[in-house]
């Protein structure tokens, strides 16, 4: 398969055997490797009743992965990296996303390509819109400049 570029979502809220959350991020993006782009890191306020403060980005990589060999790939640094499975809102070393995929679209149990919620979420919007502000978004039709901006109007 030809190379295709992906968009990927890092997200921290616990320090790591790497330290902060930042530093997690920043380990997170040697072991993906391919990274062509990486935004300025993010510091939100958590969703749920974690209380920890989350650190996002958005990373560019290329890849001749298909999504489904991506995703395993990623849920194995999750896992080396010490995320626990089962607790989605709770205190996770990294969380890793496929948010956007070059080739398109992709659905099948467990893995939605783009992902189902990325167009609702700021702290991917705001970093997506650092590094892929013309990207477009093969489901809405509507470029990440777009998207960021309807959500800024609703927020
Ligand atoms: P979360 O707890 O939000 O990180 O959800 C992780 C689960 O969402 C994974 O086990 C995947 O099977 C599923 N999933 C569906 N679509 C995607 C996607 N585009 N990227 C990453 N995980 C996905």
């Amino acid at each position: 398969m030809p190379t295709t570029s992906y968009a990927i979502a890092l997200g921290s809220n616990r320090r790591g055997r790497h330290g902060s959350p930042e530093a997690e991020i920043a380990a997170a993006l040697g072991a993906l490797g391919g990274v062509v782009a990486v935004s300025p890191l993010l510091r939100t306020a958590p969703l749920g009743p974690s209380k920890r403060r989350f650190a996002n980005a958005v990373a560019l990589i290329e890849s001749d992965e298909t999504p489904p060999e991506l995703l395993a790939r990623l849920k194995a640094i999750e896992r080396a990296f010490g995320r626990r499975r089962g607790r989605s809102w709770g205190a996770r070393v990294i969380d890793l996303d496929i948010v956007l995929w070059s080739g398109g679209t992709w659905g099948e149990p467990g893995l939605t390509v783009p992902h189902a919620a990325f167009r609702a979420r700021d702290f991917v919007l705001r970093p997506l819109l650092a590094v892929a502000p013309d990207w477009r978004d093969p489901v809405s039709g509507l470029r990440v400049r777009q998207l960021a901006a309807r959500l800024g109007r609703l927020a």
